[in-house]
């Protein structure tokens, strides 16, 4: 059987191969008390394709894409609000900064790998780099100071001189990667605030940063090499071998996985800790008592 791997599907299999199979290989039905997070994702895909359609700039008329994002990704007043002061906030962190979109959302289609890469934009100078957008609540320099061996980066980065063919760039002028984050402020709307002044208020809430990563210190063979060996695990997987389970992923991203029943004999909310076990086999010192 063919399969081919997307970064984030092989993200997943590095983390629990039982919770890859259970999503890729038997398609499990979640748990029914999992909530899936539908809100924070679309609020990010209508970021992402407002971005795309209007290839970076400024839009003709952005109510109207705010309108077909708000039935497509089924958003709520306030989310409408806050894609569209995400919007504005990324058009005027990028403005003046030289670059011009040669690519928006590039379908890398290998026979092993899937995956989309959000913008490969250049310089009149002809230097060019690949850019990545994310959408996040804050910005931790935990993940800023690892950006260099950001294994999904540097995936992308392998694929610099397929991309230079298809459009006649320069690989002697690729710049690396550009790792570009809109932070999403949670500030509600004030009664005597009109929809316009609540927009402005979150876009100046909101921060816009373009990390950059210069090529030489990325590892796209090494990512690369790695992505294949899951892709490898990925068909042994489909092929019926017994996959791993990792329980120090079942609360990754600080959620239940959505398949905790399976692996712990009862839902997430079903389990109940009972806590003064604990009291009687530790002595807990008189201070904490
Ligand atoms: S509950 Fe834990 S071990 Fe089981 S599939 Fe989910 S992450 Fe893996």
């Amino acid at each position: 059987m063919s399969v081919q791997l997307s970064y984030s599907s092989s993200n997943l299999l590095l983390g629990c191969e039982q919770r890859y199979s259970h999503y890729k290989v038997m398609s499990t039905s979640k748990d029914i008390d999992f909530e899936e997070n539908y809100k924070a994702f679309n609020i990010g895909k209508a970021f992402h394709w407002i971005l795309e359609v209007s290839e970076h700039r400024k839009p003709e008329s952005i109510s109207s894409l705010l309108g077909t994002a708000r039935v497509d990704f089924d958003l709520e007043d306030s989310d409408v609000a806050l894609v569209h002061a995400m919007v504005l906030k990324y058009l005027r962190g990028t403005k003046g900064d030289g670059l011009s979109v040669v690519k928006c959302e590039y379908k890398i289609d290998h026979p092993e790998i899937i995956g989309f890469i959000d913008l490969i934009s250049k310089y009149d100078d002809g230097r060019w780099l690949i850019a990545d957008l994310k959408t996040s609540a804050a910005v931790y320099p935990t993940t800023v100071k690892k950006l260099a061996l950001d294994r999904q980066l540097s995936l992308y980065a392998y694929f610099a001189p397929e991309i230079a063919k298809v459009y006649g760039l320069d690989m002697d002028k690729f710049l690396g990667c550009a790792y570009r984050v809109t932070t999403k402020p949670r500030l509600k709307q004030k009664r005597d605030e009109t929809y316009n002044e609540y927009v402005l208020r979150l876009a100046d809430r909101a921060n816009f940063h373009d990390f950059r990563i210069p090529i030489e210190l990325m590892r796209p063979q090494a990512a690369f090499d790695t992505h294949m060996r899951l892709h490898k695990r990925a068909l042994e997987l489909h092929a019926g071998e017994e996959p791993l389970k990792n329980y120090n992923y079942c609360d990754s991203y600080f959620r239940p996985c959505e398949y905790w029943s399976h692996c712990h004999g009862k839902c997430f909310s079903e389990v109940e800790i009972e806590d003064h076990a604990f009291r009687e086999t530790l002595p807990i010192p008189d201070e904490l008592n």
